[in-house]
């Protein structure tokens, strides 16, 4: 049976406390991630440096105004 509740996790990676739906380290592809985390990872894969990484998330934050 499938529920959609909504589970409030910690990020292991950052410890932030996220409600929505995490993302799936690519380190190890089990372990949930908070949504900054997972666009972090993302963005380095494709070797954004942390200071770009921080400009994206600025970015998307600043366009989905969510809390
Ligand atoms: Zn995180």
């Amino acid at each position: 049976m499938q529920t959609n509740e909504i589970r409030v996790r910690v990020c292991p990676k950052c410890g932030k406390i996220f409600s929505e739906r995490g993302a799936v380290s690519r380190v190890d592809n089990v372990t949930i991630i908070c949504p900054d985390c997972g666009t972090r990872e993302a963005l380095e894969s494709i070797c954004v440096d942390e200071t770009e990484q921080e400009k994206i998330l600025d970015t998307i934050h600043s366009s989905i105004r969510t809390y």
